[in-house]
């Protein structure tokens, strides 16, 4: 068993030279270029509070609020700094000290408890025309007035009657050979159902039996982004436990969300580890091995690309491949998608497909929302550049923040996740 030892900043900080390779490509400190918001500023900052040279104050939880945790200064620094993991760890702090508002709290309490969720989105999808309107191009729904967190004129996702959960039995046989989990995640399974629905039609095509959990909870990574510890402990255990019961029994567990699966495979065994508890590290760290990004299991491990290229069709829409965050970076996914893909339709590459959505998390979607709105105007003109109708990210929340930025900048694209696009060209 892995010991884990008291978090310190100042392990960070001091390990930092301070050689700003992480600096040009970081989110946040591309669109408000100064220090303080780099990924040196935040260790450098992180280090002097622990030191007690700085208070946690206002500024400084407003400092540590404004990084977007895109990863993308861990995937440069030569000494594998954890800026995301130290940014991770102050929110806590911050939490602690200043309260989290009313609306995260009242999320975060409906992501402890699937029953009460699924009844707010219930309620949510009758009513739901009162207060928006839908948005017919890119899909989605505007709201029709002022609303306290959310600025007017943004593109939301919309709310499904049923959600995915509640749609489809716990095991759909497909022939008996093979069985994989699914991990469908709260976007996906209450907003972008479609993406469930196309990821069922690929497994029947494969003959491969889906198994659905359905007591699955939240990956709790929108509660691990804003601090509030206790849920995602909540959750993570209640998964842990859950997952237990059925890991022997499945081939994998597969997740068409990156984000979600960054937090099962990555993030649950750092947190546990970071709060030292190492027992829970180790369960986490022993269902890592089967759980797997949707398209990553499905190019290396079923012969989905041959039966795709065996088709032999080419679907009149190009299509343009957005590098989510928490799949490149942290899992190192790139190709699978693209390989996929790249059978039936014509695949067009922006020129950054790696820079950050600007989605960000809870806090930046709402509070901060300027910044996401800033992050994601450079990301809808690099896809609008390409000319491709479709822009595909295998990540919901990036859905979320490319859809509401094309939106903005009255750009004509849609967005869909890869394996939409993959049970389209099936169903020809
Ligand atoms: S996680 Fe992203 S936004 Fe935050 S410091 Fe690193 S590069 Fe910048
Ligand atoms: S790349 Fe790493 S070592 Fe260099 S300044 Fe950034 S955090 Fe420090």
């Amino acid at each position: 068993m892995e010991t884990s030892k008291p978090f310190q900043y100042t392990d960070t900080s001091d390990a930092c030279i301070k050689c700003g390779k992480c600096i040009p490509g970081c989110t946040i400190h591309m669109i408000h270029p100064d220090e303080t918001t780099s990924p040196r500023g935040f260790i450098d900052l992180l280090g002097a509070y622990q030191n007690g040279e700085i208070e946690l104050d206002k500024r400084a939880k407003d400092i540590f609020e404004s990084c977007f945790l895109c990863t993308a200064c861990t995937d440069v620094c030569p000494n594998d700094l954890p800026t995301d993991m130290v940014i991770e760890q102050v929110r806590k702090e911050i939490a602690d000290t200043f309260g989290i508002a009313w609306f995260k709290r009242l999320f975060f309490t409906l992501l402890r408890h699937r029953w009460l969720m699924d009844l707010m989105m219930k309620l949510g999808y009758t009513f739901k025309t009162c207060a928006f309107a839908d948005e017919p191009v890119r899909g989605g729904m505007i709201p029709r007035f002022k609303m306290p967190i959310i600025k007017s004129g943004r593109l939301l996702p919309s709310l499904s009657k049923t959600s995915f959960l509640n749609t489809y039995p716990e095991e759909t046989p497909h022939g008996g050979k093979r069985r994989v989990a699914i991990f469908i995640g709260c976007l996906a399974n209450y907003n972008y159902t479609t993406v469930g629905d196309s990821l069922m039609e690929v497994l029947a095509f494969l003959e491969i039996d889906a198994f659905i959990p359905k007591q699955q909870m939240c990956c709790s990574a929108p509660a691990y982004f804003t601090g509030d510890f206790y849920t995602v402990e909540t959750l993570t255990k209640q998964n842990i436990e859950y997952f237990e019961t059925f890991f022997d029994e499945i081939e994998a567990m597969i997740v068409p969300e990156a984000t979600c699966s960054a937090m099962i495979s990555h993030d649950w065994e750092v947190f546990f580890r970071n709060q030292g508890m190492d027992d829970w590290a180790d369960r986490a760290r022993t269902l890592n091995q089967k759980i797997f990004m949707a398209t990553e299991w499905l190019e290396k491990h079923t012969d989905l690309t041959k039966h795709l290229a065996a088709k032999g069709v080419q679907m009149p829409t190009t299509v343009t491949y957005h590098d989510a965050c928490h799949a490149a970076k942290v899992q190192n996914i790139r190709e699978e998608p693209r390989t996929l893909l790249s059978q039936n339709y014509e695949m067009v590459e922006m020129s950054d497909p790696d820079r950050c959505c600007g989605f960000g998390g809870v806090t930046m979607q709402t509070e901060k929302y300027h910044l996401a709105e800033a992050a994601g105007a450079p990301k809808a003109a690099m896809i609008a550049e390409t000319g491709a109708q479709v822009v595909s990210a295998e990540c919901s929340a990036c859905r979320m923040q490319i859809g509401n930025s094309l939106h903005q900048a009255d750009v004509d694209v849609v967005v869909k996740n890869p394996i939409e696009l993959i049970a389209e060209a099936l169903r020809t």
